[in-house]
């Protein structure tokens, strides 16, 4: 064994994980659903490279993730026969925090511990999670088709530093052992153990084992009778002691190969957090085999809350990608466009190459029917949901509507199917929510309308207060009220839903005459005539700055407004194009 080498956590991972030990107190059996769902990913991913490399196997593919307690020594340890790590990856992974928008995570957290492990959850800790029960951690390991001698030892106490140093090991794969802190005892129990590992393992592919209880011998014993001749004692034979033996504690198939019927709430909410690195439930799933054509089957989540760094449109994201059940790779975006970047879970496919890469899958016919399949799928199980739990759907809204309203722009073959998705506020209610969907919209449209009406502006105060909307509210007519910095883009790509026009009520061709009687015509047309040389006069006092000046027939307390001619850009369009810098 080598002479160990000190090295310092990155800044990050310290702050982590005094973090995690203060708020997750009440959540701490999740140490276990992290070192287990690692061990698994191990396991997949040593799958997946043997699909090249068979010798790695070393003449042992039976993967399995095993957990055991030493009462003796205080430890729980979780042993893997899968990937491993060398010296450098064990520094790496170990040692710093690989997720985009750390620093994001960070500055965002408050000092309230409520609301900083709610928001820790969202992050997901991982590895570092093992520190919430244990005040030593050790790793052992070894990665395929690495000597034996070159194996690594990982050991930290969790404050600021940790060491490695070279060991000699003889199975592939990684042991985590657990020093358990005083008060954590509890995780030495059998049966307390048991039921944890079995609650966060049962999704798990891999097959997970513990050991039985050892079975003592037993010696012979000879019958014994009364003196009726009753027999008081039956023989007892010989038998020999039965030690304690690996067996697997969960079912060990993976889970989406399952009927549906036969996989429970709960398993499918375990599987999501093994998935998705996610603390929180998901808010809503689907599990689809998909026959035909083209084969697979998917696992599609809505999670309940936004990650942080949800707007970051370069952030990793896609499915967890399966060839006929090996797992291939994390994060395939290929299989769902960016403004369903939120969605997560996995897929399977039995069409494509075992050895497909992000290359293969880039210009892909397969990929292409199966992209279009996943997106109709989440656009109709969001729809479903819209219709059936409004309350569940308008947090689904809040938490991503705007990523949402990329959509028009992105896909347009989807577009009305993604108009009905979207919530506006609006003049109905008058308040900031968005809550009104373009279907409720167009049912509430006067008689004789035929456009859907909008205002966009900086601020939600800003539309509800713009002077366009003064001949709206008069007649009664509704108008969505947008402030959001995506609105304008939206607007400039949803033009039509449900057969009729999106019209900024900003813009110079507005026209309500449909909805006014003969009398009102009549009267202002000679408005119009009356003030023919005033409108002239104000032109030539303008010039340039103006197309043209003319009456108006939408405003009833302010005396003048400046709107955008139909095919000029808007005012915010223009707006946001000085801020990109066009
Ligand atoms: P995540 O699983 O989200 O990547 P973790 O903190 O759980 O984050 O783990 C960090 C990294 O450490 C993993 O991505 C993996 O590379 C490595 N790792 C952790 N546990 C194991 C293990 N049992 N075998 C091999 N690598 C592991
Ligand atoms: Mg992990």
């Amino acid at each position: 064994t080598g002479q160990p080498e000190v090295h310092g956590f990155q800044t990050e991972v310290s702050k982590l994980l005094q973090l995690m030990i203060h708020s997750l107190y009440s959540n701490k059996e999740i140490f276990l659903r992290e070192l287990v769902s690692n061990a698994a990913d191990a396991s997949d991913k040593l799958r997946f490279e043997a699909l090249k490399n068979a010798d790695l196997y070393e003449g042992d593919a039976n993967l399995r993730v095993r957990v055991s307690a030493d009462r003796d020594n205080n430890t729980v340890t979780i042993s893997d026969n899968g990937i491993g790590m060398t010296h450098e990856q064990i520094i790496e992974h170990l040692g710093t925090i690989a997720k985009s928008g750390t620093a994001e995570f960070f500055s965002k957290l408050s000092g309230d511990q409520a609301s900083d492990s709610q928001l820790i959850g969202q992050f997901g800790v991982g590895f570092y999670s093992a520190f919430i029960v244990a005040d030593k951690v050790t790793v052992r390991s070894r990665a395929a088709g690495v000597a034996a001698s070159e194996a690594v030892e990982w050991q930290s106490e969790g404050e600021g530093q940790f060491t490695t140093r070279k060991i000699e090991k003889a199975n592939r794969g990684t042991d985590i052992i657990l020093h358990l802190k005083e008060d954590e005892k509890e995780f030495l129990d059998d049966w307390r153990l048991r039921s944890i590992v079995t609650k966060y393992s049962d999704h798990i592919s891999v097959s997970v084992e513990m050991l039985s209880q050892e079975i003592p011998a037993i010696e012979a014993q000879d019958e014994v009778k009364d003196e009726d001749g009753n027999v008081v004692t039956p023989a007892v034979e010989a038998r020999d002691a039965v030690p304690a033996q690996w067996e697997p504690v969960n079912k060990a198939t993976a889970l989406w190969t399952r009927e549906k019927a036969d996989v429970s709430e709960d398993e499918y909410k375990e599987f999501y957090k093994h998935v998705s690195h996610d603390f929180a439930d998901p808010l809503l799933w689907e599990h689809n085999k998909v026959e035909g054509k083209t084969e697979y089957t998917s696992l599609l989540y809505i999670p309940s809350k936004a990650p942080f760094d949800l707007y970051n449109r370069e952030k990793q994201h896609g499915l967890k990608l399966y060839v006929q059940r090996v797992f291939i790779m994390d994060d395939a975006e290929q299989f769902m466009p960016t403004y369903l970047r939120f969605v997560k879970g996995l897929l399977d496919s039995n069409d494509l190459p075992l050895n497909v890469s992000r290359e293969i899958l880039q210009d892909n016919k397969v990929t292409q029917a199966i992209r279009k399949g996943c997106t109709k799928r989440v656009l109709k199980m969001l729809e479903k949901l819209g219709t059936k739990d409004k309350e569940q759907y308008q947090s689904f809204w809040n938490e991503f509507g705007q990523v949402l309203k990329e959509g028009p722009a992105e896909d347009f073959a989807n577009k009305e199917q993604i108009g009905k998705l979207l919530r506006f506020a609006s003049t109905h209610e008058d308040n900031s929510t968005q809550n009104v969907s373009l279907p409720e919209y167009v049912e509430r449209m006067k008689e004789g309308q035929d456009k859907i009406y909008y205002v966009v502006a900086d601020s939600f105060e800003a539309a509800k207060n713009s002077p366009h909307l003064e001949v709206f509210r008069k007649k009664g007519i509704e108008v969505l009220l947008m402030s959001d910095r995506i609105d304008e883009w939206l607007v400039s790509h949803l033009t039509e839903f449900d057969g009729k026009t999106l019209q900024s009520v900003a813009r110079g061709g507005v026209d309500l005459s449909k909805l006014d009687d003969e009398e009102t015509k009549e009267a202002q047309e000679k408005l119009e005539k009356e003030f023919d040389s005033v409108t002239a006069r104000m032109k030539e006092a303008l010039g340039d700055k103006v197309k043209e000046v003319k009456i108006s027939h939408r405003l009833t307390d302010s005396p003048a407004v400046i709107v955008t001619a139909d095919d000029d850009m808007s005012i915010q369009m223009q707006k946001l194009m000085a801020q990109v810098g066009q």
